[in-house]
């Protein structure tokens, strides 16, 4: 039996995005399976784990989150240390948060130093598209996208962790994303 096939791999996941974009949403939607109308500041553990499979690899997702440090940008070394993958979150209907993606990305660099910033895997996620009332989109899908290109062919979702939209899929592909970190 080869036994490098069964060895479960521990991913370190953090996501980043200015406050009240819906991160730990997300997260809890994908690991807990809740959604909540109200967060209070996280309180004690820093990070949530979820165990999957990806082919035929193991893996234990490590997912932090911040106790609402974003709102400084000042989420501290501890938080960016040895993370297998990067998701920038924005809301769909909050133009400013989109703005800050590009202070976040250099924020991550800059704190995380990647050995090979180029090949670090990213992901960007639009999230709350359920709030639909005609007109509270403020970025469009190919604005997104055109962000998402000019960084390296960043992979893309839009997400809803109220109805549960597309989280799957969007862990799943930071997930895999992970995987590709040496
Ligand atoms: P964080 O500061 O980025 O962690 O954001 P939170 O996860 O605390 O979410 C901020 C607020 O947005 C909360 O009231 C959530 O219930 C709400 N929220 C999060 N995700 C969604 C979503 O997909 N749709 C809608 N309508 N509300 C959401
Ligand atoms: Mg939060």
């Amino acid at each position: 039996m080869d036994v490098s096939a069964t060895k479960r791999r521990l991913l370190k996941v953090i996501f980043l995005g200015d406050s009240g974009v819906g991160k730990t949403s997300l997260m809890n939607r994908y690991v807990y399976k809740k959604f909540n109308l109200q967060y209070k500041a996280t309180i004690g553990a820093d990070f949530m784990t979820k165990e999957l499979r990806i082919d035929d690899q193991l893996v234990t997702l490590q997912v932090w989150d911040t106790a609402g440090q974003e709102r400084f940008q000042s989420l501290g070394a501890a938080f960016y240390r040895g993370a297998d993958c990067c998701v920038f979150v924005y809301d769909v209907n909050v133009t400013k948060s989109f703005e800050s993606l590009s202070s976040w990305h250099e924020e991550f660099l800059k704190q995380a130093e990647p050995a090979d910033p180029k090949a670090f895997p990213f992901l960007l996620l639009g999230n709350k598209i359920d709030v639909d009332d005609g007109h509270s989109r403020a970025v469009s899908e190919k604005r997104a996208r055109q962000w998402c290109d000019s960084r390296g062919s960043m992979p893309y979702f839009e997400t809803s962790a109220k109805q549960d939209y597309n989280v799957n899929e969007a862990f799943i592909c930071i997930a895999k994303a992970a995987l590709t970190n040496e």
